[in-house]
């Protein structure tokens, strides 16, 4: 442990720091730390694999704890999502995510195309009853299409839903807010279940994309993707993949037939200024 004054102390080793820090203490301090703005959001981008122009970002959050750094949303979703923080915090996750993508749409950062934001939803926000009504008012206050949002929820949030709990996502879609299945293939779907989800897109999870890491390819694993490629684009759903760190993943997955992807590859999250600096260069300015 490193002194930093007083008798705060930040812990330099991450995994001990990991064993260290309390589900507990860390579910305590929740409340607080939304009402003390703890929490920020990192941006990366989507990249359309047919020509390299981004079409939006993903917003995921962050908590920069006072006492323990930088703690990924792995660490305190869950704990959130128990006790029922998620809800406030998620929608203070769309607040913002929905006023930055306004924000760069009135800017001009996406050129002539306007560019989306996708949020994660946890189960826990797609079973509020205030669902719809929220995310109508967040989009209406900021002023941004519905279009130029998309709500990603997991397949296995969705996989259990009967059509009563389909609903909201249902009426979202049909205002014109984008759905996606996230991690998709982690949740065993069957093509039965996949035909009644209003979603438009499939994420597929990372866990395909690291499949295609060896050279060559296993050849199963080639034809799992291109399978799951052909079935989404049969129900009309676009496939976007996820963590692509390499050039060769890039190029298998666009060979594919993979609509868009996300990754290393292309960018890390990170704050909203260095997207908006990222999309410039892009654009020659
Ligand atoms: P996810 O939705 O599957 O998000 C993608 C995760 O993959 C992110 O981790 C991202 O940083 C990481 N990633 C992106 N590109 C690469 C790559 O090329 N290689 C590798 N190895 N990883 C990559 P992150 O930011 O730690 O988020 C973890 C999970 O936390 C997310 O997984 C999502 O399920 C959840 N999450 C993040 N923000 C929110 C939020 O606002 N609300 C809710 N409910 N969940 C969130
Ligand atoms: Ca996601
Ligand atoms: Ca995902
Ligand atoms: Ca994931």
């Amino acid at each position: 442990a490193k002194a930093q004054g007083g008798n705060r102390y930040e812990l330099a080793d991450p995994d001990l720091d990991a064993r260290a820090i309390s589900r507990h203490s860390l579910t305590n301090r929740l409340p607080a730390a939304l009402e003390g703005a703890e929490f920020f959001i990192e941006y990366q981008p989507l990249v359309r694999m047919a020509d390299g122009c981004v079409e939006g970002a993903e917003a995921l959050v962050r908590w920069d704890h006072p006492r323990h750094g930088v703690l990924g949303p792995d660490r305190f979703i869950p704990l959130a999502e128990h006790t029922g923080l998620i809800v406030p915090l998620g929608r203070w996750v769309l607040e913002q995510a929905v006023r930055q993508a306004c924000e760069w749409q009135v800017r001009g950062i996406g050129g002539t195309r306007q560019l989306r934001v996708n949020v994660n939803l946890s189960p826990r926000q797609l079973h509020h009853p205030h669902l719809v009504a929220d995310t109508v008012s967040v989009l209406q206050n900021a002023g941004l299409p519905p279009e130029s949002l998309c709500l990603e929820v997991t397949e296995s949030a969705l996989i259990r839903a009967d059509d009563d709990e389909l609903k909201p996502l249902r009426q979202l879609a049909e205002l014109g807010v984008g759905i996606a299945l996230d991690d998709f293939g982690t949740g065993y779907s069957n093509l039965a279940s996949l035909r009644r989800l209003p979603a438009s897109t499939l994420k597929l999870d990372r866990s395909f994309t690291q499949g295609l890491q060896q050279h060559p390819a296993d050849p199963v694993d080639l034809r799992v993707v291109e399978g799951i490629v052909s079935l989404a684009h049969a129900l009309e759903l676009s496939v976007t993949v996820e963590g692509v760190e390499t050039a060769s993943q890039a190029d298998q997955l666009r060979t594919l037939g993979c609509d868009s992807a996300q990754g290393w590859y292309y960018a890390r999250p990170g704050p909203p200024e260095r997207f908006s600096a990222q999309m410039a260069m892009a654009a020659g300015q």
